[in-house]
C-alpha cells in the first residue's frame, strides 16, 4: 500500500515516528495509503531546512522566482488528469469537477502569484520638499500554512504560491484527511527545481504536525483555512509569539432571492451553490430565503430538480454529488438532519445515506436535502453543516432579510437575486459578510480580497492582500533638507 512521505530540504522521506495514519477512500470505505503521523520532531527538522534556505530564497531576483512558480504551474497543468483522480479518490468528489475546478485552480493559483509578484510595489509617501517616506516590502521568513479537506491542492497552493512568491520559505501543512495532491506536489516541485528548504510538506494530524507549527517560534506567520473552532485554537497557541495571522474560517452563507430575480438562473445557480462538491465548500449558500410571492413556486421546482441529481461514484462522469469526505463527517451530516427534524423542519427531500451495489458499497454517500419550516434562529440555521443539506425559507421586507441574513456568528459568504440593483447594492453595502455576489456565485476574481467577517475570518487573501500579508512593511524615512 503507498505510503505517503514527507516533502523536507528537499527530499521525500519518512516521518520520524515512523507511524503512520490511515488514509480512506470515502468512494469504497476502504484504506488506500498511509499518511506520516509527523510530529513536532518533523516540524522542527521543516524548520531548520527553510531557515537555511531563507537567506538565499529571499533575495532571489523576483523574476527567477516568477519562473520556478510558473513551472509548478505547468507541471500541475501538464499532470491534471492524474491529479484530479488522485483528489476525487482522495476526497470523495466527481473526478469530472476535480478536473474542471481543483485542478485548474491550483494551476492558476501559482500562475497568479508568479506574475503578480512582478507587479507588486510598495509605497511612498513625500512630504513636501522635506523628506521621502518609502516603504520596503520585504519577506517575512517561514510562513506556515496549513489548508482542509474540502478543496485540498486548491487551498493548499492558494496559500503556498504567494507565501513563495512574496519570497519567504515554506512549512506547509495539508489535511490528513486528504493529503495525496499535496504530496504529487512534492514530487513535481522536486521536478522543477525547487531548491531545498524552500517549500517544505509536512504529513500528519492537526493536533500533532499543526500545533507545532502555530507553536513554533521560528514560524512568524501563518495563513490557516479551516474550521473556526481549530482557528481559535491556532489564535491561542499563537498568541504567545505574536505570530502574524490569516485564518479563513468556517460559514453559514444565506441566499437572499426576491421575487423579480432572474428565475431560471437563479434556480440553476441556487442548485450549484447548495450542493456543489456535496455542499462542502465554504462559500456554498445553506440558507436560502425567498420573498413570499415567490416561495411556493421556488420551493416545488428547487426540490424536483434536486431531486433530479445523482449521487453516484465519482469516478463515474454522470454524477452530480459523490461522495462525502469520512464516516465521521457523514455522520454529522445525519445528525444535523435529526436535529432539523426535531426543531419542526419538515424534510422536502433526501438526507438519507444512499446504499450502492457495486464497488461503492461501503462508501459514504448521502441524497442532498432541502428542509422547510425552520426558524431563521434555531441550531439548524446558525451552525455550519458543511454537507449537502439546505434550508428554505419565505421573507416579505428587506429589513426582515436583513436581520436574518446577519443573525449568525459567521459573515463569509452572501449571495442576492434580485434585477432591482438599488436595492442589491443597498442590501449589499448592510450584509455582514467579506464576499457578496449578485445574481451570481463563485465567479472568482483572483485579484480581489478574499476572506470573511466575526467568526469565519481574520484578514484577507488574493490578490496584493496576500502578497501585503506574506511581507514585513519597513518605512524608511529620508531626510531631504540639510
Ligand atoms: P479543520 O479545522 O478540522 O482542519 C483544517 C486544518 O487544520 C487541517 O490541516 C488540520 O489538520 C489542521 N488542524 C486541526 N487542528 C489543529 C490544531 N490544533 N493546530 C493546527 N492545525 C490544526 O477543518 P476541516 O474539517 O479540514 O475543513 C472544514 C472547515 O474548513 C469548514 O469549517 C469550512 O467552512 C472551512 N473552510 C473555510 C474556507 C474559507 O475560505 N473561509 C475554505 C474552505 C474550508
Amino acid at each position: 500500500m503507498k505510503k505517503i512521505k514527507n516533502y523536507i530540504n528537499g527530499e521525500l522521506i519518512a516521518p520520524i515516528s515512523n507511524q503512520y495514519i490511515d488514509n480512506y477512500n470515502p468512494a469504497t470505505g476502504e484504506i488506500y495509503s498511509h499518511v506520516p503521523d509527523s510530529d513536532e520532531r518533523d516540524i522542527a527538522m521543516a524548520v531548520a531546512a527553510a531557515e537555511k534556505a531563507f537567506p538565499k530564497w529571499s533575495v532571489t531576483p523576483v523574476e527567477e522566482r516568477s519562473q520556478l512558480l510558473m513551472r509548478v504551474s505547468q507541471l500541475i497543468e501538464q499532470n491534471r488528469d492524474k491529479l484530479a483522480l488522485a483528489e476525487s479518490i482522495d476526497n470523495g468528489k466527481p473526478v469530472w469537477l476535480a478536473k474542471s475546478v481543483d485542478i485548474p485552480r491550483a494551476a492558476s493559483n501559482f500562475h497568479f502569484f508568479a506574475t503578480a509578484i512582478i507587479h507588486f510595489a510598495s509605497e511612498a509617501h513625500i512630504m513636501a520638499d522635506t523628506a521621502i517616506n518609502y516603504t520596503l516590502r520585504q519577506p517575512i521568513g517561514i510562513a506556515g500554512c496549513i489548508s482542509p479537506w474540502n478543496l485540498p491542492l486548491y487551498l493548499f497552493t492558494w496559500k503556498i504560491a504567494p507565501a513563495l512568491a512574496a519570497g519567504n520559505c515554506v512549512v506547509g501543512k495539508p489535511s490528513e484527511i486528504t493529503p495525496m495532491t499535496a504530496y504529487m506536489l512534492s514530487e513535481l516541485c522536486i521536478e522543477a527545481g525547487m531548491p531545498p528548504g524552500v517549500l517544505n510538506i509536512v504529513h500528519g494530524y492537526g493536533h500533532k504536525a499543526g500545533a507545532a507549527i502555530s507553536a513554533h517560534p521560528k514560524i512568524p506567520v501563518i495563513t490557516f483555512t479551516g474550521s473556526t473552532r481549530t482557528g481559535a485554537e491556532i489564535a491561542k497557541t499563537a498568541a504567545p509569539t505574536f505570530k502574524k495571522l490569516s485564518l479563513e474560517m468556517g460559514g453559514k452563507n444565506p441566499n437572499l432571492i426576491f421575487a423579480d430575480c432572474n428565475y431560471e438562473e437563479m434556480l440553476q445557480t441556487t442548485l450549484r451553490s447548495s450542493f456543489s462538491n456535496q455542499g462542502e465548500i465554504c462559500l456554498c449558500g445553506s440558507r436560502l430565503f425567498v420573498e413570499r410571492p415567490l416561495y411556493e413556486k421556488f420551493r416545488d421546482d428547487f426540490v424536483a430538480r434536486t431531486k433530479k441529481l445523482k449521487v453516484g461514484d465519482p469516478l463515474l462522469e454522470d454524477g452530480n454529488l459523490g461522495a462525502v469526505v469520512s464516516m465521521a463527517h457523514l455522520e454529522k451530516i445525519l445528525s444535523y438532519i435529526e436535529l432539523a427534524k426535531q426543531e419542526g423542519g419538515t424534510i422536502l427531500c433526501g438526507g438519507k445515506p444512499v446504499k450502492f451495489e457495486d464497488r461503492c458499497k461501503h462508501g459514504w454517500f448521502v441524497e442532498p436535502a432541502v428542509i422547510e419550516g425552520l426558524t431563521y434562529d434555531c441550531r439548524t440555521n446558525q451552525e455550519e453543516i458543511f454537507g449537502p443539506v439546505v434550508t428554505i425559507m419565505p421573507f416579505d421586507t428587506e429589513e426582515e432579510i436583513l436581520q436574518f441574513a446577519n443573525s449568525t456568528p459567521y459573515g463569509l459568504a452572501a449571495t442576492i437575486w434580485t434585477e432591482n440593483l438599488t436595492r442589491a447594492h443597498r442590501l449589499a453595502n448592510a450584509i455582514q459578510s467579506g464576499i457578496i455576489w449578485i445574481n451570481c456565485w463563485m465567479l472568482r476574481d483572483l485579484r480581489t480580497p478574499f476572506g470573511g467577517m466575526k467568526n469565519s475570518g481574520l484578514g484577507r487573501e488574493g490578490g496584493l492582500e496576500a502578497l501585503r500579508f506574506f511581507t514585513e512593511p519597513k518605512n524608511v524615512c529620508l531626510k531631504l533638507k540639510k
